[in-house]
């Protein structure tokens, strides 16, 4: 495959101005009144009676109410009939945050002296049989599940994801929008790491980070959710916290960070050098640099998610490098920050278009160093579009 294939192309009608997501409250409606028809057809096909959503991500994209993560159940109840409404069964306290849409949902709030599971049970009765067929969303809390599960002891459960993961995969413009739109705000602070504006050496790790999160902030991230600063032998650990390692001179600094933006998240990484690397060193950037190039370009509506690992996989393991790549090589990506498709061995599913993923392969020496070079990706009918613009080549940053 051609790496012109692969490299970026543009992305017809994507406006990356800040109406793309502000859409009135009579679009927004339709919106969700079209996603709902969906999960409908899809819970009909995998013989459900209804849908149950508390926690998480599934919540916002039905309803575009968002949850917060209490002990008080909250818990959208969806019957597959198209008859009977969906239901957001909500504490009586949180009901004045919801956004009233009754062509979608209705509010059912529920008082303190009430049992919540018991609303949510009776909704439940009053679509089912004695054996109901339900799924529930991956996060809610267990406690409600084991009361619901002791209230209907012959029913089948399966994950709300089985349902919603598939559908969610598949982003439609406006929610492409809002990942490049948050995508172009995190590359605006990619781009001062890589022009040296956020000083490293005599730094510790944590102020870096600090750092990062304040300008992901001031480029008009709303809400912060990681920054990953790894210097030294901490680069050999992908997820490595933030510490108060003091960042020396001559150095691989891995900084991954993300955050979200009108509830669509970002995450991009760029290792740079705080010194001329070692041959070895530069040899291994050059390598996951064209591991990464290599990954997007196969990212072609149709490849096996599968193939899109193996494809980066092979470029390192070919320099020599295959058993220091211990991660995935992508997840997707939207109002998560990990969410489906994953770029897996195993995951032979073809990507359609409309899903969003990082590709991200990295090179982690345990004791010595690491390097990753991440970004995000939409899959098109006219190839694959990389989100994140900054710069990915090796660079030395001084100060
Ligand atoms: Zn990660
Ligand atoms: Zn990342
Ligand atoms: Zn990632």
């Amino acid at each position: 495959m051609s790496s012109a294939q692969g490299g970026p192309v543009d992305l017809p009608g994507l406006e990356l101005g800040p109406s793309a997501t502000g859409c009135g409250q009579l679009g927004k409606a339709s919106l969700f009144a079209s996603r709902m028809r969906r999960v409908r057809e899809a819970m009909a096909a995998q013989g459900l009676d209804a849908l149950l959503v508390s926690l998480g991500a599934d919540l916002p994209w039905l309803t575009g109410y968002v949850a917060m993560p209490l002990e008080r159940l909250t818990m959208l109840v969806v019957p597959t009939a198209g008859s009977e409404g969906a239901t957001l069964v909500v504490p009586r306290l949180e009901a004045p945050r919801v956004t009233a849409m009754p062509e979608v949902f209705s509010v059912r709030a529920w008082e303190e002296t009430e049992d919540p599971v018991e609303v949510v049970a009776e909704l439940v009765r009053a679509v089912a049989g004695h054996s109901p067929a339900l799924a529930i969303s991956d996060r809610t809390w267990a406690r409600f599940l084991l009361e619901l599960q002791a209230r209907f002891p012959s029913a089948s459960w399966l994950s709300a994801s089985v349902v919603t993961g598939p559908l969610r995969a598949v982003k439609d413009d406006a929610e492409v929008a809002a990942l490049a739109r948050v995508a172009a705000s995190a590359d605006k602070v990619a781009a001062k790491l890589l022009a040296g504006d956020i000083g490293l050496v005599g730094r510790s790790e944590r102020q870096v980070s600090a750092h990062i999160s304040q300008l992901l902030r001031e480029e008009g991230h709303e809400q912060v959710n990681f920054a990953i600063v790894a210097s030294g032998p901490n680069a050999a650990s992908p997820h490595h916290d933030a510490s108060e390692r003091v960042i020396g001179e001559s150095e691989p600094v891995v900084c991954d960070f993300g955050g979200s933006l009108g509830g669509y998240c970002s995450d991009i990484t760029r290792t740079v050098f705080t010194g001329p690397p070692p041959a070895e060193l530069a040899r291994v950037y050059e390598v996951v640099a064209e591991a990464q190039a290599a990954g997007v370009a196969a990212a072609q509506v149709g490849q096996a998610c599968s193939e899109v690992d193996r494809v980066a996989r092979a470029v390192i393991a070919q320099a020599g490098y295959g058993q220091y790549f211990v991660h995935r090589t992508g997840h997707g990506i939207g109002l998560e920050e990990h969410e489906g498709p994953y770029l897996v061995a195993g995951n032979d599913a073809p990507l359609v278009a409309g899903n969003v993923f990082s590709v991200e392969p990295g090179i982690y020496v345990p004791g010595k160093w690491g390097v990753r070079v991440e970004d995000i990706v939409v899959a098109t009918p006219a190839g694959p579009v990389t989100l994140n613009k900054a710069s990915r080549e090796l660079t030395v940053v001084r100060g």
